[in-house]
């Protein structure tokens, strides 16, 4: 996993990639865990706002912890996700709510400022992670965020899921990558962090193609970024693609994904934390026709060993 050869990475550590983990202990001097809220949001693109049906991909129960059940109060959430994490985690101390399922920005300004109000009154709760859109932050509620972030930590992790309006189209995001360029600008001027989402492997996307959605990821203010493998989940319209059109898909084994992915992130930016590179959905979820059978800590402890294996790294041609 380490390359005791090696000088330091600009991200000074010797994983081989701007990882998350020492990003965190960088930034607040420990570990500080995310504890994941379901706020009871749905989303704009399924009540009409911009669209219906969601995103062609989209399942949240297929990604939303167990312990998130929206009868209970964000208070009781973040509790009992508490009492989760510090049993695997040796009790740490501060923790940030993940306004995880849906989207977490799709509601009146005032209703917001009660459930994120509502969270940072748990005691250790330090800041907030908002996943939301880009065409769901307004200038009102930026600038509530900017507010609240003198105070706290606030990440908001923004959706793009692809770098190219095409695929967008055919996932019925209701929403350009110009949207989201454009917002993650404005939420970096206002001294926000801001972390993304992107899916590897959408139907019509190549190598290249993904190589240089990590070029244009390079151009942006963004802090993190989530890589997620594209799984099909049961029940999903994607799914209903892939039948019809199952040529316009190719499905990797672990192997040859981390195989692309180790050709992706040579072309990231190396001041980009790389937050994710896997997706797990539960079995009884996931219908993707070649199914990997590892952990997401076994599928991170293999890619690494990849990268030690062919000696490159995150921005090695940058
Ligand atoms: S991925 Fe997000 S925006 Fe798309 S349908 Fe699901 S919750 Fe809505």
């Amino acid at each position: 996993m380490q390359n005791p050869a090696r000088v330091a990475y600009p991200w000074g550590h010797q994983r081989r990639f701007n990882a998350y983990p020492q990003y965190f202990r960088k930034t607040f001097g420990e570990r500080v865990q995310k504890v994941s809220v379901d706020a009871g949001f749905t989303c704009p693109n399924r009540d009409g706002t911009v669209g219906y049906g969601g995103c062609t991909f989209c399942d949240n129960r297929s990604f939303n912890p167990g312990y998130c059940d929206p009868k209970l109060s964000i208070r009781e959430q973040i509790e009992t996700g508490i009492r989760f994490h510090s049993k695997r985690y040796h009790n740490p101390s501060r923790h940030l709510a993940y306004f995880q399922a849906f989207t977490n920005t799709h509601a009146p300004l005032a209703r917001l400022k009660e459930l994120y109000n509502e969270a940072l009154s748990v005691p250790g709760v330090i800041g907030l992670v908002v996943g939301t859109r880009p065409d769901c932050l307004d200038d009102e509620k930026l600038a509530y965020f900017q507010e609240l972030a003198r105070t706290y930590t606030v990440i908001l992790e923004i959706g793009i899921e692809s770098c190219y309006d095409a695929s967008l189209k055919r996932m019925n995001r209701g929403h350009s990558f110009q949207q989201a360029v454009d917002v993650i600008h404005q939420a970096a001027e206002l001294g926000l962090r801001v972390g993304t989402h992107i899916i590897l492997g959408l139907p019509g996307e190549t190598e290249a193609m993904q190589i240089e959605a990590a070029r244009r990821l390079s151009k942006l203010p963004i802090d993190t970024v989530k890589f997620h493998q594209l799984q099909l989940i049961h029940g999903t319209a994607m799914l209903t693609d892939y039948e019809r059109h199952p040529e316009d898909f190719t499905f990797d084994s672990f192997e040859d994904y981390c195989a692309r992915l180790a050709r992706i992130i040579e072309h990231l930016d190396p001041r980009i934390v790389i937050e994710r590179f896997f997706s797990e959905a539960p079995p009884e979820y996931n219908a993707t026709p070649i199914q990997w059978t590892l952990r997401n800590d076994q599928m991170l402890q293999k890619f690494e060993g990849y990268l030690d294996s062919v000696d490159t790294w995150q921005g090695r041609l940058t």
